[in-house]
């Protein structure tokens, strides 16, 4: 939970396509129009992030990001299999007189080394991706960028999140990735409201009820916007109402915004009026979150 005068919200959908970054950079855009309350937007989605391409920041800083991976001496090796047994992930195999690392499943906990009874085994960096830092016109803008081929967001997710804290921005806006796995729940947490962006389909009605369970294990209130609405889906409405999560926002299906995203320009450009709609949201999401305290 962000601190008292402050405000995270975390913007997911239960899949890709949905135009969660569409919402997230359009939402941010439409808050920085009021230039008193500073506005971080953090980019999260470290696998394949695009909201750049909407807020077109300038980055000026930047930090790689490293895990530490175990390198065993085995002059010192008994053998005993000890660091086999702690790890959870079988990165790491003692055979009868051989010890193998598998850097790529490593998540760099460090238990191994712990649990080494004759220190034979150091740690050594290994980059996995990138911090970037800058601004988008009033916006702070940051993301988490993973080298290709590289297996794990959460450590770059938490780095970022990290890196970040001592801005203590007014507003957070928190694109999170697809879907509802580590990445996601890592992005999410101690968020204040999480936006649910969906489409009126039976995929994503299924998606969006993942995504519904992931807000409601981590017990942040949520709220869903409906995009590329094209006409009453019943069964996604039917589904809010029965579980109580709103419906803040829909946006219709039109051409002009499918046409426009595709040129890279954000929702704002396209459609301005749209700002309102955005800043009435926020107020109700201000709202949902006092209720909710
Ligand atoms: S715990 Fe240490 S001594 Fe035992 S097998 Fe692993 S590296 Fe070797
Ligand atoms: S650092 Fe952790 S994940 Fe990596 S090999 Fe050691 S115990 Fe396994």
């Amino acid at each position: 939970m962000t601190n008292r005068d402050s405000l995270k919200i975390a913007v997911a959908s239960g899949k890709g396509g949905t135009g969660k970054t569409t919402v997230a950079t359009a939402l941010a855009l439409s808050l920085a129009e009021d230039t008193s309350k500073p506005i971080l937007f953090l980019d999260c989605d470290v696998e394949a992030p695009n909201a750049h391409l909407f807020l077109k920041p300038q980055f000026r800083e930047e930090k790689p990001v490293e895990i530490l991976i175990p390198e065993v001496n085995e002059e010192l090796c008994t053998y005993c299999g000890k660091c086999a047994e702690v790890c959870q992930f079988q990165a790491i195999a003692v055979l009868s007189q051989r010890v193998l690392v598998f850097p790529q499943l490593c998540h760099g906990c460090g238990s191994c080394t712990m649990i080494c009874p004759t220190n034979a085994i150091h740690e050594t960096p290994k980059t996995i991706g990138v911090l970037q830092k800058g601004t988008a016109g009033e916006i702070e803008f940051a993301r988490g960028v993973m080298d290709i081929g590289e297996p794990m967001a959460v450590p770059i997710i938490r780095q970022l999140k990290k890196w970040v804290a001592p801005l203590k921005p007014k507003i957070t806006i928190v694109d999170s990735p697809p879907g509802t796995s580590c990445p996601v729940v890592e992005s999410i947490r101690g968020s204040d409201f999480l936006l649910l962006v969906t489409e009126p389909t039976p995929f994503g009605l299924h998606d969006l009820k993942l995504a519904y369970q992931v807000a409601k294990e981590l017990q942040i209130p949520a709220g869903v916007v409906i995009n590329r609405e094209n006409g009453v889906y019943e069964e996604l409405d039917e589904f809010c109402a029965q579980v109580n999560l709103p419906v803040l926002m829909r946006i219709p299906f039109q051409r002009v915004i499918a046409e426009g995203i595709a040129k890279g320009e954000n929702l704002l450009n396209i459609l301005p009026e749209m700002s309102e709609d955005f800043q009435n949201t926020m107020d109700v999401i201000k709202t949902l979150v006092k209720k909710g305290k």
